[in-house]
C-alpha cells in the first residue's frame, strides 16, 4: 500500500496550493482529480483583485484583462458609475490558471494524479478510484478540497456550508463591450438574494451569470434577463455553487477542509479564489508538519483554524453581516441606498479605497468626511437602523484581520 504524509483532494486552486505548500515543508504529498486538472468548463467568472496571483505564487499568463472600474444598476434604473486610476481587478482565463498551479505544484514535488477520484476516506486511509482500478491509500492527513458539496467533509462527518447559492453563467458576445468595466445589476426580478454581473473576457465575449438562493431557477432567470440586456449570441453555458458562510469547524483528527469546502468565499460577492488561496497556504504549511510531526490529530490541525481566523476570519464575518443587511432588502430600498450613494466624493471615496477582497476597509474612509455624515445616516436609516447594522460596524472597526501573507 502506498503511503503519503498529505492527500490532497480536488485539484481546483485551493488544492493545488495547498498540496503545493505542503511538499514545500517536506512532506510526500499526493493531489488527486477526478477531472483533467484544467477545472473546465470553469465554473467561474475568474474576477480577482491583482494581489491574487501573487498570493496564489501564479504568474500573469492567465490574465485576459485589466479591470479599473464598473456601473451599478439599481433596480428602479438609477446607475452609478465607478472609475479609478489603478487596476482593481483581473479578469482570468480559469483553465490556464487552474493548469499553471497544477504544474507548479507538480514541479514542486506533488505527486499528481488526473482522472482520479476519492471514493472513500476515514482517518489515515484515502480509497482512489482510476477508470475501474481501485486502490488503498495510506497518509498522515488528508486535506478536502474537493469543493462546496465536499465528500471528504461527510465521511469525515464534518460540517458543510448551511447556505448555498446556485449560479447559472453564459459566455456571449458582444461587439461593443467596455473593455475595462464590469456591470452589477440589483433587484429582485434580476437576481433575488444576490446579484446579476458582465464581465469582459475574452475578445468580443462577455461573461454574464446571476445567483440566487438554492432552489431558484437561475436558468430561467438568466434567460430573461440576457434577453432584456444582452442578446448576443450565448457560445457557453454553466451552473455551479456557491457557498456562502464558513463551516463551524474546518478540521478534525488527519483531516482539513480549505476552499469552497470550508465556505472560505466572501459572502457579499461570491469570490472565493483569493481566500481559499490564502487558506490553501496556510492548511499545506500545517498539514506537512503536523505529519511530519507525527502528530496529524485535531488539536495539532487546529493551528491551520487558528491562522486563517487570524488572517482572514473577521473579513468574512463582516461580509456575511453586510450580506445579511444588504440581501434582504426590497427593490425601493435598494434605490434608497443607490440614492445615498449617488454623490460625486463617494463615488470617488469608493473608486479609491474600494477593495474586492477588503470590503470593510472601505467603511473607515467614509468617516473623516463630516459632509458625508448625513448620506451615512440616510444609508443606516435605509439598511434598516443601527439595530440591524450593529454587527456589521462593530466588525468594520474591530481590530483589522493580521495579513501577514
Ligand atoms: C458561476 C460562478 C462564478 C464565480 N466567479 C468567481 C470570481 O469571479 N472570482 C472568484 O474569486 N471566485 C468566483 N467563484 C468562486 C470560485 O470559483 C471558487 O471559490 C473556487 O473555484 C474554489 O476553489 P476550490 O479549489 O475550493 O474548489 P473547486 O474549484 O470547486 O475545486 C474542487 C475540485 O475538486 C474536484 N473533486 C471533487 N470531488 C472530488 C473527488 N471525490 N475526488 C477527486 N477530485 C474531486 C473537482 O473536480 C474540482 O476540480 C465563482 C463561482 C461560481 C459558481
Amino acid at each position: 500500500m502506498r503511503n503519503y504524509d498529505v492527500v490532497v483532494v480536488g485539484g481546483g486552486p485551493a488544492g493545488a496550493v495547498a498540496a503545493r505548500h505542503a511538499t514545500v515543508v517536506g512532506a510526500r504529498v499526493l493531489l488527486i482529480e477526478q477531472g483533467d486538472g484544467s477545472g473546465e468548463p470553469a465554473r467561474c467568472t475568474g474576477l480577482v483583485s491583482p494581489r491574487t496571483l501573487d498570493l496564489l505564487g501564479a504568474s500573469t499568463t492567465s490574465v485576459l484583462r485589466e479591470i479599473r472600474g464598473g456601473t451599478l444598476h439599481a433596480p428602479g434604473g438609477r446607475t452609478l458609475n465607478i472609475r479609478a486610476d489603478t487596476v482593481k481587478a483581473v479578469v482570468l482565463d480559469r483553465g490556464r490558471l487552474n493548469r499553471e498551479l497544477i504544474e507548479l505544484a507538480a514541479s514542486a514535488g506533488v505527486e499528481v494524479r488526473t482522472h482520479t477520484r476519492a471514493v472513500a476516506a476515514t482517518t489515515g486511509r484515502v480509497w482512489i478510484k482510476h477508470q475501474r482500478n481501485k486502490e488503498e491509500l495510506k497518509t498522515a492527513v488528508i486535506i478536502g478540497a474537493d469543493g462546496p458539496q465536499s465528500a471528504i467533509a461527510s465521511w469525515f462527518s464534518l460540517p458543510h456550508p448551511t447556505q448555498l447559492l446556485v449560479a447559472s453563467q453564459v459566455v456571449v458576445t458582444e461587439d461593443h463591450l467596455t473593455p475595462d468595466g464590469i456591470e452589477v445589476f440589483f433587484g429582485s426580478d434580476v437576481a433575488p438574494g444576490f446579484f446579476a454581473w458582465a464581465v469582459p473576457a475574452e475578445e468580443r465575449c462577455l461573461r454574464v451569470g446571476l445567483a440566487a438562493p438554492l432552489g431558484t431557477d437561475t436558468t430561467a432567470l438568466l434567460t430573461r434577463f440576457l434577453g432584456r440586456r444582452f442578446p448576443g449570441e450565448v457560445v457557453e453555458q454553466i451552473r455551479g455553487i456557491i457557498p456562502i458562510g464558513t463551516v463551524e469547524t474546518t478540521v478534525g483528527d488527519g483531516v482539513l477542509l480549505v476552499g469552497d469546502a470550508a465556505g472560505q468565499v466572501k459572502p457579499t460577492s461570491g469570490g472565493g479564489i483569493y481566500t481559499g488561496g490564502m487558506c490553501a497556504r496556510i492548511a499545506g504549511e500545517i498539514a506537512g508538519y503536523a505529519a511530519l510531526a507525527g502528530k496529524p490529530n485535531r488539536t495539532t490541525l487546529a493551528e491551520y483554524e487558528r491562522r486563517w481566523q487570524r488572517e482572514i476570519g473577521r473579513e468574512l464575518r463582516f461580509g456575511l453581516a453586510a450580506r445579511r443587511a444588504l440581501f434582504a432588502l426590497s427593490n425601493s430600498e435598494i434605490d434608497v441606498i443607490f440614492a445615498a450613494i449617488d454623490e460625486p466624493l463617494i463615488l470617488s471615496l469608493i473608486a479609491k479605497k474600494g477593495d474586492i477582497d477588503y470590503p470593510s476597509r472601505l467603511v473607515h474612509s467614509f468617516l473623516p468626511h463630516q459632509k458625508l455624515w448625513p448620506r451615512l445616516l440616510a444609508l443606516i436609516t435605509a439598511l434598516g437602523g443601527w439595530g440591524k447594522i450593529e454587527e456589521l460596524a462593530r466588525l468594520a472597526f474591530a481590530p483589522r484581520d493580521h495579513v501577514t501573507l
